[in-house]
């Protein structure tokens, strides 16, 4: 038979996917996600990716600053006293078993260096916003870990060198050569979230996500989306479903949330989301 095209997540399968703690688990079984986000000139989006973290169900946050930038670690800290902070190199971080890198990072050399030293590592990384300009072909090409992507139409037209228009104009053409051109998963956002699998993985069907809602649209939501696909991967989902699951979930949290919605608003309807599914 030919192989479909797209393919539409159902309840039960992400029922199936999440993560569910039980009488085995401890915080590190459950999986750790680093967040390396946010720099002083965006604090907000250290606190949303951690937000989304928290809340992805992975056992425990670990927060990795930009730079000197004491003034997101010290949001990050007052507003989500369970988080752990780690300051200098990756390596050093401590135990983290998948990373999601970039948003609100900004520009400069040590929002590069950051980015490109979460990709060495050799755990799952999701690279969102900031880190989609900052990383290098070189950053990808060493990867030995899966990598999921996350770029909004703008932000996968830079990466392809093309115009906005062509990937609005052409998104499931887009989605699959992004990822055969960059070796990851690629989730292009949207009214309806594309996911594509990379190339090794290319008899799979794209899988479309249209759970979300016209709300989503609101600075910050993209933060969020972030830290929960991490936190899926931290807790041991494979990249493809991580990232289709938590385009589902964060989609389920935009129709929940309080309106008009706002980001910290999605994330904080997130566990309403998963009392849908479960
Ligand atoms: P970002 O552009 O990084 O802030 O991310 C925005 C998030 O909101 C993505 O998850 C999009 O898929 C979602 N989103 C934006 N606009 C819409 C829309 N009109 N309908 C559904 N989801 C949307
Ligand atoms: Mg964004």
């Amino acid at each position: 038979p030919e192989r479909a095209d797209l393919e539409a997540l159902q309840h039960a399968d992400v029922a199936a996917l999440l993560p569910r703690p039980d009488a085995e688990s401890d915080k590190y079984r459950r999986g750790v996600v680093g967040v390396a986000a946010g720099s002083d000139t965006y604090p907000g989006a250290a606190v949303l990716a951690v937000a989304g973290a928290l809340r992805g169900g992975a056992g425990a946050v670990r927060y990795l600053g930009a730079d000197a930038s004491q003034d997101a670690r010290r949001q990050v800290i007052q507003r989500f006293p369970e988080a752990l902070l780690s300051q200098g190199p990756v390596r050093r971080a401590g135990r983290v078993q998948a990373w999601a890198v970039g948003s609100g990072l900004g520009d400069g050399a040590a929002a590069r260096a950051l980015v490109a030293d979460v990709l060495s590592a050799d755990v799952p990384v999701l690279v969102d916003a900031d880190g989609l300009r900052l990383m290098s072909e070189r950053d990808l090409r060493g990867r030995t870990a899966p990598t999921v992507l996350t770029p909004h139409a703008g932000e996968a037209a830079a990466l392809l060198g093309c115009e906005r228009e062509r990937v609005e104009g052409s998104r499931l053409a887009s989605v699959r050569e992004l990822a055969e051109r960059t070796g990851a998963t690629v989730l292009l956002k949207g009214s309806t979230t594309l996911v594509a699998a990379p190339d090794a993985e290319r008899a799979r069907p794209v899988r479309a996500n249209a759970t979300g809602t016209g709300w989503l649209a609101t600075a910050g939501s993209g933060d969020v989306l972030a830290g929960v696909i991490g936190s899926l991967l931290a807790a041991g989902l494979a990249a493809f479903d991580a990232a289709s699951v938590g385009a589902y979930l964060h989609g389920l949290a935009g129709r929940r949330a309080a309106r008009p919605a706002t980001a910290l608003g999605v994330a904080d309807a997130l566990p309403d989301a998963w009392g849908d599914v479960t």
